[in-house]
């Protein structure tokens, strides 16, 4: 189903990212979590996306799988490091006869373990990649004549590569105006960043619905991955305060955690936002306690219309 569907049909939306799995064991917990969340009935769940071929082929499948053989609406993440305009457009023709509805355009991480030559990338920002996917939605070849709905990322903190934060408003401005239906944040601690995040995007006149990440902290290890992956994310000190009170005992630093979380998804919802993106870890356990703590019922699935 096109995003602008989902989002009409469903509002707030619920949704969950998963990462493709790489050795045997990481498929079964992955292949639980998606059974598990499944009867949630989330909007939409998305995968994410990697440098270097193999890994790119595990979400590819993923994608395609998911779709196959579950009612969930998978939407691919889909990035400009490490590709040209052939290999994307490869991607894109086989989502499209995969009757894949949207894409998440990125950027992309560079790759850590890869030799990596920036100029060699066809596209150097999320941006080229969005027109790109739009060149592709004018050229017809996907079953939905819309074709793809476009999913961009936000940075609510601000985006470590750009510290002018009125010239990072033009850039993202400038990306959604390229054609992005809708947008996904990086998780945050502190909603209040999120809050003026989208003031901010108003006053650019940004007015696509903004999609809030969160991600439920479950050890003291998984803070600092966070830290270590997610560059500029704040921690506030009053999540820090709690978890240093128990972190000597795994069960409490994970209750803490998803209680923070909870709160941080009430706020969120009793403040109108779009939706909220839970990033899974590839564990059902976290977003199953908080979805079942706000109160929220089972979904509807809205049938999708005929394309
Ligand atoms: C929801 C979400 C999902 C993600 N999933 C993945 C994933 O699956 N795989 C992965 O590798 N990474 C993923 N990331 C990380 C993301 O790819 C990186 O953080 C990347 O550095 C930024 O992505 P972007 O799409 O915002 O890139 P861009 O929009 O290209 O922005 C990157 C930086 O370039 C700046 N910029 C934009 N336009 C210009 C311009 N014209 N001139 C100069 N600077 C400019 C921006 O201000 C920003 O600082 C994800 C991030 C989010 C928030």
């Amino acid at each position: 189903m096109h995003i602008s569907e989902i989002i009409r049909s469903d509002s707030p939306t619920f949704s969950f990212e998963f990462f493709p799995p790489k050795t045997a064991e990481a498929a079964e917990t992955l292949y639980h979590t998606i059974r598990e969340l499944e009867s949630y009935e989330p909007n939409f769940v998305s995968v994410t996306y990697g440098a270097g071929g193999s890994t790119r082929d595990l979400t590819h499948d993923l994608v395609e799988r998911i779709q196959r053989t579950t009612k969930l609406e998978p939407i691919p993440h889909l990035t400009c490091v490490c590709h040209n305009e052939e290999q994307i457009g490869a991607i894109l023709a086989r989502y499209a006869r995969a009757a894949i509805g949207n894409i998440l355009a990125l950027g992309g991480d560079q790759p850590r373990d890869l030799a990596y030559d920036e100029l060699r990338d066809s596209f150097q920002h999320a941006i080229d990649l969005v027109r790109f996917i739009r060149r592709f939605n004018e050229s017809g070849a996907h079953p939905d004549r819309r074709g793809f709905g476009v999913g961009v990322a936000g940075f609510p903190e601000g985006h470590p590569a750009t510290p002018n934060r009125l010239v990072e408003m033009d850039y993202l401005k400038a990306k959604v105006d390229a054609g992005a239906d809708y947008m996904v944040t990086q998780l945050f601690f502190d909603n209040r960043d999120f809050f003026d995040f989208r003031e901010r995007c108003t006053l650019a006149g940004i007015h696509i619905p903004i999609i809030a990440g969160i991600m439920p902290v479950t050890s003291i290890n998984g803070l600092k991955r966070i830290a270590e992956l997610a560059g500029g994310t704040r921690f506030p000190a009053r999540l820090l305060r709690a978890l240093q009170r128990c972190e000597s005992d795994p069960e409490s630093v994970r209750r803490v955690g998803v209680h923070f979380a909870l709160e941080q998804c009430h706020d969120l919802l009793d403040n109108n936002v779009a939706g909220i993106h839970f990033y899974t870890l590839n564990r059902s356990d976290a977003t199953r306690i908080i979805f079942d703590s706000l109160g929220i019922p089972r979904r509807r699935k809205v049938p999708a219309p005929a394309v």
